[in-house]
């Protein structure tokens, strides 16, 4: 009998680690298997870099702290060293010491004079010590940095009115100000150039000697080791790709490392989105720039994955309507695109998960992030199947949606639908939610500058959520009847009013675009059906819960929110975007806040989630040659981060 697949790894602080299958690995071709393994070892060998852009002292903090936790020789079994290996854990899975999702310092729950002690029972050697350097000096420069809760407080501060570059402990910028990295930008687009690379993405802007410079991250440019350890097996990959348009997609993007040529990157991002024939496929490389406050740096990140052959044919189906989805939206016409092109879209299996995608990571990826690339070649759109599958299955008898979830009603809504009615709008944001609507001619598409990703995420939620009641998805079989969508409204509503706020302390704001587009979306709605009761508070026994009273009426709403939102987008309105999100997305309501975190913490679940990687092993004859490739699942956290620390150790 098959030994049942255990999901849950561990938890600790607000965190739980899952662990996932990668069904058909196994029924792959061994070329396949091959190509999977390489690109694999191209992701790992990223590692470092993701940790270097989150902040310059992420690197030695993590060595530091590995040291003691490997070679360590008193007590571990008192709290104090207890609380040192959460925060160890902390670091491992926010790639530094930034809170990966709300971006404030992880403060250590052991005393420095604790740490001290511990580090003072080592050897020199055992410390990361750099040529000459003296573990004063090391201490010296570290301790701060992770203890003095003042210094540095944030990795990405969005915070409206203050220089948000002097403010933001992320790597992107050194010695330079808000204005004038915007100046420099901005100096580098010209208006008539109907094909821009994405300005500054790959590099990090400094002063040197009062002029600004960009050291860009290429082969014997910034982060060269590592980039060069990634080429190298991208090279191996190449060798066995599935196809010539596959080999010419990975070909580009080691040019691409080799050089730091944008114009290059775009070429491989445009070859990149029409393979869509290949079973496997992956992401490697700098793509999406929450981390800096501007918008404009992208962080390391790498997904190697396969099609999921029975899953795609539900998102074909959708990409196949592409064209009848745009014209019937509730946006004005000026705002839609006449044809929409590539919306290419299939539900992939993940197969290991690397730099700013683990370990926790995104359920659906629409790239590549170019404006003109998206509306001249279209995009490419995946949602991962058997991520989301662990997730609902880690889930499965929690307690959650009986505590938060106002009725039978509901909770029976939930049970029967969610499953199916969010994935179904994971595609729908991802296929056709990012894909639709244009910009007015000569509109600058960084225009709505730091609220630019909340906004962009809100269209493509909003687009999915005005069709889940369409007659359309029970025609074309993608929901079983009439009634599914309510799910989908429900959960929506819940989250983006209440539930998600177990992810924020107490007295934050908050930050994140996701979680900012979602509360946007959600309070917008309540406040505007206010008048008919569409939405409401209900309580009962002392707890608040969120009541929905008109499902018909909440796609009138959405609809009308969704032609606002594409209107800014459409015309670069930033006024207009600073104040939806200020006024709806930002600000947390105290009091509901505590009482949701109050009836969270005795759920005694984690509120954020990530994933430890299977193991691939490559199974070799006398000659080298690969003559098969195994995956294994039982590799823990702690053993996984030391192993890449290990084996992956670039810069
Ligand atoms: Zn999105």
């Amino acid at each position: 009998m098959k030994q049942k697949f255990e999901y849950a790894v561990e938890q600790f602080a607000d965190l739980q680690v899952l662990r996932y299958q990668v069904p058909g690995f196994e029924d792959l071709s061994l070329r396949q298997k091959q190509l999977v393994f390489y690109l694999s070892e191209a992701a790992l060998q990223g590692r470092d870099i993701l940790f270097d852009q989150n902040g310059c002292y992420n690197l030695r903090i993590r060595r530091l702290l590995e040291a003691v936790y490997l070679h360590y020789k008193g007590n571990r079994h008192c709290p104090e060293f207890e609380a040192f290996e959460v925060y160890l854990k902390r670091v491992w899975f926010s790639n530094g010491i930034y809170h990966h999702y709300a971006c404030d310092k992880i403060m250590p729950g052991c005393s420095e004079a604790f740490f001290r002690s511990l580090v003072d029972d080592l050897p020199d050697g055992q410390l990361p010590l750099r040529d000459g350097e003296t573990r004063q000096d090391l201490l010296d420069e570290l301790l701060p940095v992770m203890f003095d809760a003042a210094l540095l407080p944030k990795r990405v501060n969005q915070t409206d009115g203050e220089d948000l570059l002097l403010t933001s402990a992320a790597n992107y910028y050194q010695g330079v100000t808000q204005a004038e990295a915007e100046a420099f930008y901005a100096a580098q687009k010209r208006p008539d150039d109907a094909e821009p690379v994405m300005y500054g993405m790959n590099s990090r802007l400094v002063k040197e000697n009062g002029r600004l410079k960009e050291e860009v991250w290429k082969v014997g440019g910034m982060y060269s080791a590592a980039i060069e350890r990634i080429v190298y097996w991208l090279e191996k990959a190449m060798e066995v790709a599935e196809n010539e348009e596959q080999r010419h997609v990975i070909r580009l993007l080691v040019d691409f490392y080799r050089t730091g040529d944008l114009k290059v990157f775009d070429a491989y991002s445009i070859a990149w989105l029409k393979d869509t024939e290949s079973r496997v496929d992956f992401v490697n490389g700098f793509i999406e720039s929450y981390g800096d406050p501007l918008g404009l740096k992208a962080s390391w990140e790498s997904i190697v994955n396969f099609k999921d052959l029975e899953a795609t044919k539900r998102t074909a189906t959708i990409s196949d309507h592409a064209q009848w989805f745009e014209d019937h939206s509730p946006v004005d016409a000026r705002f839609k695109k006449a044809r929409v092109k590539g919306v290419s879209a299939k539900v992939i299996t993940a197969a290991l998960l690397a730099g700013d995608l683990y370990p926790s990571t995104a359920i659906g990826i629409n790239l590549p992030n170019s404006n003109w690339i998206r509306s001249v070649h279209g995009s490419k759109s995946v949602t991962i199947g058997n991520l989301t599958d662990a997730y609902n299955k880690a889930a499965r008898g929690n307690g959650f949606r009986e505590e938060f979830v106002y009725s039978a009603f509901e909770q029976e809504l939930l049970d029967r639908y969610a499953d199916l009615t969010d994935d179904l709008h994971t595609d729908l944001h991802e296929c056709l939610g990012h894909g639709s609507g244009q910009l007015l001619p000569g509109v600058d598409p960084d225009a709505l500058k730091a609220y630019g990703s909340t906004i962009e995420e809100a269209r493509a939620d909003l687009f999915g959520l005005y069709y889940m009641p369409d007659d359309k998805l029970v025609e074309l079989g993608l929901l079983p009847d009439g009634e599914a969508y309510k799910a989908a409204y429900y959960a929506y509503l819940m989250n983006g009013l209440m539930t998600q706020l177990v992810r924020i302390e107490p007295g934050n704001d908050m930050e994140e675009a996701h979680m900012r587009n979602r509360q946007l979306i959600a309070r917008w709605v309540l406040e505007h059906g206010a008048a008919d009761g569409v939405v409401e508070w209900a309580h009962r026994s002392g707890k608040t819960y969120v009541k929905v009273n008109r499902y018909d009426r909440l796609r009138d709403l959405f609809g009308e929110l969704l032609a606002e939102v594409q209107r800014i987008k459409s015309e670069g309105d930033f006024e207009a975007a600073r104040r939806l999100v200020e006024d709806y997305g930002v600000k947390v309501d105290a009091v509901l806040h505590q009482e949701v975190l109050e009836r969270y913490r005795r759920l005694h679940l984690a509120p954020y989630k990530g994933f430890v990687n299977p193991v691939y092993t490559a199974v070799r004859d006398a000659d080298g040659c690969i003559t098969d490739v195994v995956v294994d699942y039982t590799e823990g956290f702690a053993e996984q981060m030391l192993r890449y620390s290990r084996d992956y150790s670039t810069l």
